[in-house]
């Protein structure tokens, strides 16, 4: 049984931020990268609104210096995904890949969230060149041009209205025949000139060449009738799952299953338990939020380990 201070389940800019702050502390912190190294970010192109880079950098790059900083001062990222836990009982037991076990004194959870996406193979062919499920983050490169946001929830109203701003035309596209958005967002959209909301509209394919994306082929929910739209920027707004199924219920969730935390900490249900990032964090899901809790996390938790001595 191995045993270990702090264990960082997770390896996006939480988990390294995380993993930095707590190697400098000298808790030399073991980071499994989980499914998705590097997480959400090594899926999106050009990262140009992380402070401190004013040329921008690709969300693989990023990671990968994260991980590397996080290297240089002890940091032991590994490639693994926790497959059991048991958090009835300090140290905490862990199981890596069914097979490895480790018993951690402290642990910081920044599995992230997953965005949901249609399921469609042409939607999978063409992520990263015009298929993207942040409009924060990929909005930018569509600038004057027409793009798709899919969703009718707050998430989706709230990027129509974004990419509004920046492209010549947003088609919102709903499948039922109105918005679940709050009545607010809902006015910003019906008030938008730029934002055409085509409500009963499903998505069949993401259309495309060696380019990327240059339309979508669209049928009525009723009707079944297709339609072409010409658009060069196709986003999912359609939810996130947080990473919260191996947990096992063991900390408290949301509604919604993010983890809960005590508001303005890490601190999550189970003394000794922090969280970080997307995980506990359904609203700002920022690489620079992700990474500003990640250091929340391992300050929390270099605290809670001196007051157990
Ligand atoms: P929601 O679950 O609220 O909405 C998801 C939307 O996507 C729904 O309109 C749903 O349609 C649609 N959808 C789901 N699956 C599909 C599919 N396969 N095909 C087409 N459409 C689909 O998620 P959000 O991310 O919008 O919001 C999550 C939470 O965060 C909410 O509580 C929201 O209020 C909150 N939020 C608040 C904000 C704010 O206050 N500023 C900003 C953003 C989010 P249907 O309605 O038919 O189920």
């Amino acid at each position: 049984m191995e045993k270990v201070k702090v264990l960082i389940i997770g390896s996006g800019p939480a988990g390294y931020t995380a993993a930095i702050y707590t190697s400098r502390a000298n808790l030399s912190p073991v980071v499994y990268e989980g499914i998705e190294p590097g997480g959400q970010l090594t899926t999106t192109t050009e990262i140009e609104n992380f402070p401190g880079y004013p040329e921008g950098i690709t969300g693989s790059a990023m990671m990968e210096d994260l991980k590397k900083q996080a290297q240089r001062f002890g940091a032991d990222v590994r490639r693994g995904i926790i497959t059991d836990l048991d958090l009835s009982q300090r140290p905490f037991k862990v199981k890596v890949d069914h097979e490895h076990e480790i018993e951690a004194e402290a642990i910081i959870v920044s599995t992230g969230a997953s965005a949901k996406y249609l399921g469609l193979e042409s939607e999978a062919k063409f992520r990263g060149m015009g298929v993207s499920a942040c409009a924060t983050c990929d909005g930018f490169f569509y600038r004057k041009k027409d793009v798709a946001v899919v969703g009718g929830g707050d998430t989706a109203c709230e990027e129509a209205t974004y990419l509004a701003s920046i492209c010549r035309k947003v088609y919102l596209i709903v499948r039922k025949n109105y918005l679940r958005a709050s009545k607010a967002m809902q006015e910003r959209v019906f008030n938008t000139p730029n934002i055409e909301v085509l409500f009963e509209h499903n998505t069949k394919e993401v259309l495309g060449d060696e380019n990327g994306v240059t339309g979508a082929l669209l049928y009525h929910s009723e009707t079944k009738e297709e339609r072409t739209i010409d658009i060069m920027g196709f986003f999912l707004a359609i939810g996130h799952n947080p990473n919260t199924e191996f947990l096992k219920g063991q900390l408290e969730l949301d509604e919604q299953k993010y983890i809960k935390v005590v508001p303005g900490t890490s601190k999550t249900s189970v003394e000794g338990v922090f969280a970080a990032g997307d995980v506990k964090d359904p609203h700002y899901r920022q690489a620079i939020t992700a990474a500003g809790s990640g250091c929340i996390a391992a300050l929390d938790c270099e605290r809670w380990l001196l007051a157990q001595k």
